[in-house]
């Protein structure tokens, strides 16, 4: 971790559907009901962590998107959602972001903009989550220069470690290159399913491989959790006593053991 107490992490794997999304809203949304400021930054062209906690601003209004292209601050681009402490970075609709993902590649070494942002407003916050596409692109890259982690959501399914060991290559290549100290720190197992062997030998697995960095507490399947987003709120608000807001809490406060909110 670096010096400050804030804490950036990068929710990624290059998988659609595994839960990252899902993770950046519910556990976002867990640390602030503990006290901590937490920032998402929705870095995914779908903008699923945007509109999932009900942030849709006007189809002119600066997003990450200008921010990447180092035209607005973070700061200025901030929205605030329906829950206290948790703010959200949102992504454009449409291409936007897609568009400045080319862009981004014309680089011929990868800038630290998304750091730059960062470090200009780090002092603000507890945690930063990084919402991150399902690709090992620039938007990607960006997001682990920036980070100090990398958090990865495992889906309990068939081939769930083969996506970890492209995500670990990745990590070495940035490691060597871009950022010294990245490491994958926590797995988190999630839609998991409490009748089938497969989710047993999935998390069995993980835990040989992975060990301590794998978080005790499990996100079960659970239906109010896919309900949420509709619902433009984080599964916290709109069923408080679901299993699965009870496990983003738990979750929550696993990684935030022994840690208090900054004063402020
Ligand atoms: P990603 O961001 O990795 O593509 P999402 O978080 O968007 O994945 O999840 C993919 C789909 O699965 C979404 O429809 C989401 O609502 C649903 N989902 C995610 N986690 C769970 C869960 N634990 N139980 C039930 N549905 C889930
Ligand atoms: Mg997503």
């Amino acid at each position: 971790m670096s010096g400050s107490d804030t804490t950036v992490l990068a929710i990624s794997l290059q998988k659609g559907g595994v839960g990252k999304t899902t993770t950046a809203i519910n556990l976002g949304a867990a640390l602030a009901e503990l006290g901590f400021r937490t920032l998402i930054i929705d870095l995914d062209p779908q903008g699923n962590a945007s509109s999932g906690l009900g942030v849709n601003i006007p189809e002119d209004a600066p997003t990450i998107a200008e921010v990447l292209r180092r035209e607005e601050t973070l700061e200025a681009i901030v929205e605030p959602t329906a829950e206290k402490n948790l703010f959200v970075a949102p992504a454009p609709k449409g291409q936007q972001l897609a568009e400045v993902e080319a862009q981004l590649v014309a680089e011929m070494f990868p800038q630290p903009r998304l750091k730059d942002a960062i470090d200009a407003c780090r002092e603000d916050w507890d945690y930063i989550l990084l919402d991150c596409p399902p690709t090992l692109g620039r938007l990607t890259v960006n997001a682990f220069m920036a980070a100090d982690a990398i958090f990865a959501p495992v889906q309990c399914q068939y081939f769930a470690l083969e996506g970890l060991r492209d995500l670990s290559d990745v990590v070495k290549q940035v490691r060597q290159a871009l950022n010294p100290n990245l490491e994958i720190a926590h797995y988190l197992l999630t839609m998991a399913k409490a009748a089938e062997n497969l989710s047993q030998d999935v998390e069995n697995e993980l835990r040989e491989a992975f060990g301590d960095k794998v978080f005790k507490n499990v996100i079960p399947y659970n239906v109010k959790l896919a309900e949420a987003p509709s619902m433009e709120m984080s599964v916290l608000k709109h069923a408080s006593t679901s299993k699965g807001a009870k496990a983003y809490r738990s979750v929550a406060k696993e990684l935030s053991h022994g840690r208090t909110p900054k004063a402020r």
